[in-house]
């Protein structure tokens, strides 16, 4: 079968793009600017013409990924902001909607072949940015709440948390109301994929780890550049996953039948900060430390979030803190990074 990936030279996607191309599908990739392919070109030159990809200027424009559908038999949309640079929610709220709903438009009207059309949403469409009373457990079921009132409500003076958590939110609902209303016309179903904190080693271009994506530059900067305070290290932003084990759900999700509906959380398990320094610092005694005296075995997670389905559904055994760490931080040290 023929893939569409958008955002292709993400740091999610380059990895989805790889693991579709083991498994033998074929990959068309979306970009936004023609200076991201030669790079893409070149780390999948051994697959020749099995994989190919192409400028999608922008994402917000009713059709703009019309043309990119010919021969396309199934969709993983993973293009949408994940960065902070921003002045108004909006510019993150806006490309992640509409770049939702208008590559299910495209789909709807040029799609023939589409079979099913998977999602990247995000944790931050299943759990409040700003926490909880008591601890929780969260399962597909839960859903953000706040963030989109409050970006409504505060505008330009909403957190940069809430801007980011209501544009994912915003779209994952989108394309389940999209879903819902056009069920009967359309050829194909829709996944969503809800990922925590994405970590591991990356393969998009990336000249120095300050340019790194937002999810990696953090382990960098807790498990490599250091500083933190104990607060900082002890606190936990919810859950992590390796982003090989992500790309790979992505690859299971088109395969396996039953995940077809479904919203699925990809999520290896709830972390601290200071869980990441010890790994990093085990592996390598030249690294922080960290907090000292921690209690590793009593630690209280504020949120966890419940992996069952992926395990049921997908299938899916997931890369462990060491594991990931000691990978990130052989590519790091290649570069010469630390
Ligand atoms: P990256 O920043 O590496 O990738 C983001 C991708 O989206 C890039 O291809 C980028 O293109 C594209 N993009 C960003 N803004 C726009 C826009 N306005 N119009 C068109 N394309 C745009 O981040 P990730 O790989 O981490 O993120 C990929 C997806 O995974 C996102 O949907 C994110 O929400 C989701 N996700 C990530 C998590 C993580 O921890 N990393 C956790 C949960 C979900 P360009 O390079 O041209 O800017």
């Amino acid at each position: 079968g023929k893939v569409l990936v958008s955002g292709a030279n993400g740091y999610v996607a380059v990895w989805v793009v790889k693991k579709l191309l083991e498994e033998g599908y074929t990959v068309r990739g979306t970009v936004r600017s023609e200076k991201s392919i030669p790079y893409l070109k070149q780390l999948f030159d051994s697959y020749g013409d099995k994989v190919e990809f192409i400028v999608v200027p922008d994402i917000t424009k009713p059709g703009a990924f019309d043309d990119a559908l010919k021969d396309i038999d199934a969709i993983a949309h993973t293009a949408s902001p994940f960065h902070f640079n921003f002045e108004h929610p909006r510019e993150l709220i806006d490309p992640a909607v509409l770049g939702t709903t208008g590559i299910l438009e495209s789909a709807l009207k040029h799609g023939q072949h589409v079979k099913r059309v998977i999602i990247l949403s995000s944790c931050a469409a299943v759990m409040e940015a700003d926490g909880y009373p008591e601890p929780v457990v969260l399962t597909e079921k839960d859903w953000n709440v706040r963030a989109a009132a409050n970006c409504e409500k505060q505008g330009q003076d909403a957190s940069h948390a809430d801007a980011y958590f209501a544009s994912k939110t915003l779209a994952e609902h989108a394309a389940w109301d999209f879903a819902a209303k056009h069920k009967g016309e359309v050829t194909f179903d829709v996944v969503a994929l809800n990922p925590p904190y994405v970590h591991g080693p990356f393969l998009q271009d990336v000249s120095a780890p300050e340019k790194l994506n937002v999810s990696l530059l953090s382990v960098y900067n807790n498990a490599v550049k250091g500083g933190q305070t104990d607060a900082e290290l002890a606190s936990s932003p919810g859950s992590w996953v390796d982003v090989r084990d992500l790309a790979q759900a992505h690859v299971l999700a088109f395969q396996k039948e039953a995940a077809g509906g479904e919203r699925i959380i990809v999520a290896s398990g709830p972390f601290t900060w200071q869980q990441w320094v010890h790994a990093a610092h085990e592996i390598d005694s030249k690294l922080p430390s960290g907090t000292a005296g921690y209690d590793y075995a009593n630690i209280k997670f504020p949120i966890k979030h419940d992996n069952t389905k992926s395990r049921q559904i997908l299938g899916i055994d997931y890369i462990g803190i060491t594991r990931c760490t000691r990978d990130i931080l052989a590519q790091f040290k290649e570069l010469g990074w630390y």
